[in-house]
């Protein structure tokens, strides 16, 4: 039997699933991140790496032909020419390069996806200015980094983790204002996510006692591995994330971006993954209604009739997609005094404002929707399902697995 593994640093932990030929999950397993690590988290992740491997059964260990791994968006790191990783590895949502917007500003094309407070590029701005800058050879992306620490390759990366430091992904080069810079030797070699970039080593091979031939392939980011977990292959499918924001994704045969939504769009092979995140969703309903309150009134609405009460439910003014407003208001009233009323309402309203989402992407250009898929901890809300179809006009199913290390050990399987 062949098995491939598929390895994910999301924000909270760490998993790992291996798969066989028939894409069905053998073994499921998991590494809780602590709160408390302030120092050093490349070996902090070096230790959740091997922790995982570990636990996976040995009899499984020794059949996985291939292995790929996904991490957080724009978390970086920068090392040596010995692949030791120097001064702080710096997570997603560090916006400490903020005070150096200006300078990307000064370079980057009118709203490029790198000027943002948290980009690679951002972050890479940022580490020029430490003392231990001196000693980098490479940056990389945390995805990156643990690849290398399985094949003993530095310096690659995949276009998916690599769009946030700026890589064509039209042209598959780093263009000319980036090469242009400085330091450019540092940014990585640019491969296709899921590209096999080697056997794992011959350490890494007897400690974990994986075949010799079993190949590590480039990456990609969490939520690209979500996405190819749903299911969803065809232009015209979408997945939309009901968690604690409402995350929609389209995949679509034309290119599609618009900074000042917070639209852009990843390369899929020959299609685009475009996509955007509205303000609203799990977070508001939360505010409001316990997980068992939401599942023991939600059976009770009626999906049909149409409710009178039209909501923009946020938790603070600001929203960026579908409607571009940064003072837009929380609309929540009037708030009938019957809770399951309120719920319709508010459940009708994100599903109004999904509909929109998929609406402006494609008058934007996507392709047509076809079909939606359902993530999140709102995915097992069947009357929302209902609604939501109500407003869609198109099948909406649960996604066929919702687990990013799902996505990502697809990738491995189809890379061999
Ligand atoms: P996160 O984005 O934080 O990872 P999750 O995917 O875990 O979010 O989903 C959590 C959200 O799901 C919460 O905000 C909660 O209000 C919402 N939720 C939980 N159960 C239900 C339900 N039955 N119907 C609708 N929403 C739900």
């Amino acid at each position: 039997m062949n098995y491939y593994l598929g390895i994910d640093f999301g924000t909270s932990g760490a998993r790992g699933i291996a798969i066989n030929q028939q894409q069905t999950v053998v073994v499921q397993v998991n590494y809780s991140f602590s709160n408390q690590i302030n120092h050093n988290l490349g070996a902090y992740w070096q230790q959740a790496l091997y922790s995982l491997l570990e636990q996976i059964p040995l009899v499984v260990r020794k059949q996985i032909k291939a292995i790929a791994i996904n991490g957080t968006s724009s978390t970086v790191l920068l090392c040596n020419g010995a692949g030791n990783s120097i001064g702080e590895s710096l997570l997603y949502n560090d916006d400490r390069g903020k005070l150096l917007i200006d300078k990307i500003t000064n370079i980057a094309p009118v709203n490029h996806v790198v000027i943002s407070a948290t980009s690679s590029l951002a972050k890479l701005f940022w580490y020029q200015q430490q003392s231990f800058f001196q000693q980098a050879k490479y940056l990389l992306h945390q995805a990156d980094w643990l690849g290398f620490l399985l094949h003993g390759k530095l310096g690659i990366s995949d276009y998916h983790n690599a769009l946030k430091l700026g890589y064509d992904v039209d042209n598959f080069c780093y263009p000319d204002w980036l090469q242009n810079l400085s330091f450019s030797e540092l940014f990585p070699q640019v491969l296709a996510p899921g590209t096999p970039v080697g056997e794992v080593t011959p350490e890494i091979c007897d400690r974990f006692s994986f075949p010799a031939d079993c190949i590590v392939c480039t990456g990609t980011t969490d939520s690209i591995a979500a996405f190819l977990a749903s299911g969803a292959t065809q232009p015209g499918e979408a997945v939309t994330s009901l968690g604690s924001t409402l995350v929609l994704k389209l995949l679509s045969k034309k290119k599609v971006a618009a900074s000042q939504y917070g639209i852009y769009s990843h390369r899929l092979g020959d299609l685009w993954l475009t996509g955007g995140a509205s303000n609203t969703g799990g977070a508001v309903l939360k505010h409001f209604f316990s997980d068992r309150e939401l599942q023991e009134l939600s059976p009770q609405i009626n999906p049909n009739p149409v409710s009178s009460l039209e909501y923009y439910p946020l938790l603070k003014p600001g929203e960026r997609f579908p409607i571009n407003n940064p003072n837009l208001a929380p609309k929540l009233s009037p708030r009938p005094d019957n809770d399951l009323e309120f719920l319709h309402g508010l459940l009708l309203s994100m599903a109004r404002i999904e509909a929109l989402g998929y609406g402006k992407l494609q008058e934007l250009g996507a392709t047509k929707l076809t079909q939606v898929y359902t993530a999140g901890g709102g995915a097992k809300n069947f009357s929302w399902e209902q609604i939501r179809h109500i407003y869609l006009q198109v099948p909406v199913i649960a996604a066929k697995n919702i687990q990013a290390a799902y996505g990502t050990a697809l990738l491995a399987l189809k890379a061999i």
